[in-house]
């Protein structure tokens, strides 16, 4: 039940002095509530005996205010430590689940769902860090602070009457302990729900212009109730017993009352106790009130705060699916890369995604990569990200392999445009900086113009300024393309990565773009994969591409002079591209 403190242990120790203090301060302002108790005890017995004076009285009742205030001092300073440590635990645990989540590549996005770890990062990590505040309260109270009760009672007034008050106690814990149980399994369920339902709001969000324009609202909002149901179903399970802890609580201490009092009654008449004992000692029980409470309440908040580390944990032991060699082989400059008999399949297709690759691409050259589409153009360029565990064969950069190359070296010199956009909903000038860190407007401009985004700038409303909305939704699909090639250009990439990248603008533009690229990348090595010909006719090499395997090469004259499939298609294009062209004249 406790594994969760167990594994908070690093916090813990890391925190020893804040601990220390606040349950040390915690402890100390439970014995100094058990002072009033015992002074108007004693003040009573006075007033019976008849030897109370004003004098007396007066000492009472400053001394009781004295208690309570320092009372008060400490308890500020417990409650702040304490619900501070939680807030802490939580702002780290955070941190880590976040850089453990950008450490990850796309196979473990393609497992999880974005929703479900929204829900981790946010509810589970919040019930976690609940035990290192409040539960840490409940877990002192229901512990240190019962027994000095105990203990007060017991030597200040009478072992026999607390002996048999507390013979309810042995029931609330084995009530607790099976509530416990049932409380873990519960909620784990209804986390489980949870994010379910959080994954249904954001791909919904997401969504919606298609939900609107298939008129799928009513199917929508049918599906959402049905899952708001569940996790409503569920979280009632988890209520119908967490119902539970209080009655059977207040029927123990309940209980205790009526056998300490009808016993308590007995004693007095015995001259075993006096009046003024017997009040204390009501007044001690009904201290013990709240920290039987806090058993209850320590159970309830351990086994969800256990419930949700076990679901933060399962993501935090997911290994990268690519991770850095051991020893890395420090490559300077990547003057080659080598395709050798390389075959690739993702983790969760059937068929190999690419088959037999041999392929050599020099510094400054630049490959062209067509075929159909599905043909598997983008998973080749992707194999230089090295997103995903490679396949046989062998990939090498300057001859070195790609697995034996740092992560980190490998992507400082790829600049890659993938085929979907991905914008961030900042401005144009963030967006193209975070190619390049702190980049000056005119470098921006410089990349902007090789991007052929100039003359769109001008239109935008604020210029670099303008905001681009969540995943650049206020940008035309042509108009976010360049900014992502902007963003590609301005770190001046030794590998450029274009993957279908200019399938949004048309021709003129693209012949402008292409232009540029010539013109800037002379030296650098380019990839280019696309489905008009005209943007790789330049290229120094072009592959086609047909269900991953190669099935032509050559430069454009050898392959126009093939015949193949090739041939076929840019005549179909020229075709087609003198028609459009007669449209527009
Ligand atoms: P397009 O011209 O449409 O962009 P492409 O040539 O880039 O096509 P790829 O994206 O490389 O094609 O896909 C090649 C094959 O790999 C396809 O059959 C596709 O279904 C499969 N595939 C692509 N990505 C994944 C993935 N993440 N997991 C499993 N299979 C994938
Ligand atoms: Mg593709």
């Amino acid at each position: 039940m406790f594994s969760v403190l167990k594994n908070l242990g690093w916090f813990f120790r890391q925190e020893k002095r804040r601990y220390i203090i606040g349950l040390f301060l915690l402890i100390v302002a439970g014995v100094a509530e058990l002072a009033p108790p015992r002074l108007l005890g004693s003040a009573i017995d006075e007033i019976v005996a008849g030897t109370v004076t004003w004098a007396s009285l007066t000492r009472y009742i400053l001394l009781i205010i004295v208690v309570l205030m320092f009372i008060y001092y400490i308890t500020y300073i417990w409650m702040h430590s304490l619900f501070g440590g939680s807030n802490l635990v939580e702002r780290l645990l955070r941190t880590r689940f976040m850089s453990h989540l950008l450490r990850m590549t796309p196979p473990f996005f393609e497992r999880s769902r974005t929703g479900d770890l929204m829900a981790r990062a946010t509810n589970d990590l919040r019930s976690v860090a609940q035990t290192a505040g409040f539960g840490m309260l409940t877990l002192t109270d229901s512990t240190a602070y019962l027994s000095v009760i105990f203990i007060a009672m017991s030597t200040l007034i009478s072992w026999k009457l607390t002996l048999a008050a507390i013979i309810p106690l042995p029931f609330i814990a084995l009530a607790m302990k099976i509530y416990g149980k049932i409380i873990h399994e519960r909620y784990t369920l209804a986390q489980d729900a949870f994010g379910d339902m959080n994954d249904q709001v954001l791909e919904s969000v997401a969504g919606i212009r298609v939900i609107r324009a298939y008129v799928q609202e009513r199917h929508d909002e049918r599906r959402f109730g049905a899952i708001t149901d569940d996790v409503y179903q569920k979280n009632l399970a988890v209520a119908r017993v967490d119902a539970y802890f209080e009655p059977t609580i207040r029927l123990c201490v309940g209980m205790s009352y009526a056998i300490g009092l009808t016993y308590g009654i007995y004693l007095v008449f015995h001259n075993e106790l006096t009046l003024g004992d017997l009040v204390s000692f009501n007044m001690y029980l009904g201290m013990m009130i709240w920290p039987m409470f806090a058993i209850g309440e320590l159970i309830n908040i351990m086994q969800r705060g256990g419930a949700s580390l076990d679901r933060v944990n399962e993501t935090l032991n997911v290994k990268p699916d690519v991770a850095d060699d051991a020893h890395p082989v420090a490559v300077a400059i990547p003057e080659s890369i080598t395709f050798s008999d390389v075959t690739f399949r993702y983790p969760t297709s059937t068929i190999n995604n690419l088959e037999h690759i041999d392929l050599t691409i020099h510094r400054g050259q630049t490959l062209g990569i067509v075929g159909r589409t599905g043909s598997g153009k983008s998973t080749l360029l992707k194999q230089l990200l090295h997103e995903y565990p490679l396949g046989s064969g062998e990939l090498s950069i300057s001859g070195v392999p790609i697995q034996k190359i740092s992560l980190e070296r490998l992507h400082s010199w790829v600049g890659y445009v993938p085929q979907e956009q991905i914008l961030f909903s900042k401005t144009v000038r963030q967006n193209i900086q975070f190619g390049l860190k702190d980049a000056s407007d005119e470098v921006i401009l410089e990349a902007i113009r090789t991007a052929a985004f100039d003359q769109d700038l001008g239109t935008l409303s604020d210029g670099l300024d303008t905001l681009v909305g969540e995943k650049g939704v206020a940008l035309s699909g042509g108009q976010k393309q360049r900014v992502s090639l902007a963003r590609a250009f301005i770190a001046d990439p030794d590998i450029l990565i274009l993957d279908d990248a200019l399938s949004a603008v048309d021709a003129r533009t693209e012949a402008r773009i292409i232009q540029n690229i010539r013109d800037q990348r002379s030296g650098k090595t380019t990839l280019i994969s696309t489905h008009r010909l005209s943007a790789i006719e330049h290229a120094d090499w072009i592959i086609v591409l047909e269900q991953g395997r190669i099935i032509e090469q050559g430069t454009h004259e050898a392959l126009l002079a093939q015949g193949g499939w090739y041939r076929e298609q840019y005549e179909r294009q020229q075709v087609e591209s003198h028609l459009t062209d007669g449209e527009v004249s």
